[in-house]
């Protein structure tokens, strides 16, 4: 499955996608994301956030995307559980691994994820699978056969790996979901 990143993408280029037959769009920002899609159509759509939640954007995240790819802490467990309930909606969930250990990246750390997602499930969470986003100097198929372990032992089946620069290497190692951005809209605008 291709999704269509389409963060900081003026609004023609998501009219062109949506022209070409594309359904599965990410965004990596709540608000950005509801300024882009709320006023929109969005019947037969798929919106998933791939970027980091903040706990107190949990009920705005459940309201507008279908799945949630970010999760990676218990506290944000709670809060999407919460939420779900509260909206009588379930997002479906992707536990996000931090596969490189990099401080400044978001994702539980791969010793913790079993802990992680048999939270997550206990609290009634819809997960469905695991995102990663591997360190940028290192070669990505080792951090995507990581993913695919973890997914294994744990009974998942969606892996949401592999963006512009190393797609086919993912693909290659079981992405079920990759996440392209400017290989399909070319060079994003600044924020
Ligand atoms: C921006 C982004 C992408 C897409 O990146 P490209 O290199 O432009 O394809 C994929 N995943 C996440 C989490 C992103 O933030």
């Amino acid at each position: 499955m291709l999704t269509a990143v389409s963060k900081t993408q003026p609004p023609q280029a998501i009219d062109a996608a949506l022209a070409a037959g594309q359904r599965v769009f990410g965004e990596n920002r709540v608000q950005e994301a509801e300024a882009r899609w709320s006023g929109r159509d969005r019947t037969g759509l798929e919106l998933r956030l791939i970027g980091p939640l903040q706990t107190n954007k949990a009920a705005d995240a459940v309201a507008l995307f279908d799945v949630i790819e970010s999760l990676d802490r218990e506290k944000l467990a709670r809060a999407l559980a919460d939420a779900a309930q509260k909206a009588g909606k379930a997002p479906r969930v992707l536990v996000q691994v931090n596969t490189g250990a990099e401080d400044q990246k978001a994702g539980v750390l791969p010793k913790d994820a079993d802990a992680l997602i048999a939270t997550a499930r206990t609290l009634g969470l819809n997960v469905e699978g695991l995102m990663c986003i591997p360190p940028a100097d290192e070669a990505a198929g080792p951090h995507f056969a990581l993913l695919a372990r973890i997914a294994a032992r744990n009974g998942l089946k969606v892996l949401s790996m592999g963006m512009s620069g190393d797609f086919e290497t993912a693909i290659r190692f079981g992405a079920t979901h990759v996440r392209v951005g400017t290989a399909l809209f070319g060079e994003r605008n600044p924020r």
